[in-house]
């Protein structure tokens, strides 16, 4: 009976002993690569652009009016500060009120977008996140929609990342409706070969939608969580 516990205790301490050294080779080995994909990932480029600006506010709240223009500048603001916190290089197309088109262009939405697009393509960014506010005939209609240009798979593959988790922390638990990341045909999509995402916030023909994004911590819980989807995909493709 002695002898028997004295077996015991000894495999029990060779057991614990293996187990140790196992965890501190799985640690060895995993670490270094957690830490250097982190790097890579965390030192990447990332294009926020906030749609429209200047004289093209875009869409208008329908009980208080306030510019689409306005609203998206300050969430671009908000995710490039969470993105830059971060470690990731964030290049913004516009930082103020102001389009980026030049007084004397001819076709100043032209011009505008062409800018957009010129800023990308010198960025080299990693992902393009533009962001929009939405409009429906329908008063009823909510929630937040990604779009990607359909030739692009990394371009669907962001969208996917970011639709499912505004759809998770935001489109389900506020209308008990979620969206599929659709493609589209837009300019600032397919400007450039980089993976590119439209964000339409919310829709600002609805009330509700507009009283959110209004507001400065709606906006900035919206913001985290498109940082949360922006850093995923980062990462996994780091
Ligand atoms: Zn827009």
């Amino acid at each position: 009976m002695h002898n028997l516990w004295g077996i015991f205790k000894v495999d029990f301490r060779v057991i614990t002993a293996v187990l140790l050294a196992v965890a501190v080779v799985a640690l060895c080995f995993s670490a270094p690569y957690i830490s250097s994909a982190y790097r890579r990932s965390a030192g990447r480029t990332v294009v926020i652009d906030a749609g429209h600006g200047g004289a093209d506010g875009g869409v208008s709240g329908v009980r208080t009016g306030v510019k689409e223009s306005d609203l998206n500048l300050a969430m671009s603001k908000i995710v490039g500060e969470y993105l830059e916190s971060a470690g990731f290089n964030v290049v913004y197309t516009r930082k103020n009120e102001k389009g980026l088109y030049s007084a004397l262009a001819a076709n100043k939405k032209r011009d505008d977008m062409e800018k957009r697009a010129a800023i990308i393509k010198r960025a080299e960014p990693a992902a393009v996140v533009s962001f929009h506010m939405n409009t429906y005939s329908s008063p009823a209609r909510r929630g937040a929609q990604v779009f990607f240009d359909g030739s692009s798979l990394q371009g669907k593959l962001l969208a996917e990342t970011v639709q499912d988790t505004l759809n998770r922390e935001f489109n389900l638990p506020d209308t008990g409706r979620e969206y599929s990341a659709l493609k589209a045909e837009k300019y600032i999509l397919q400007c450039s070969p980089y993976p590119t995402v439209i964000i339409e916030c919310g829709f600002l023909s609805n009330a509700i939608d507009e009283k959110n994004l209004t507001d400065s911590e709606y906006r900035a819980q919206f913001g985290y969580a498109v940082f949360g989807a922006l850093a995923a995909f980062l990462y996994v493709q780091a």
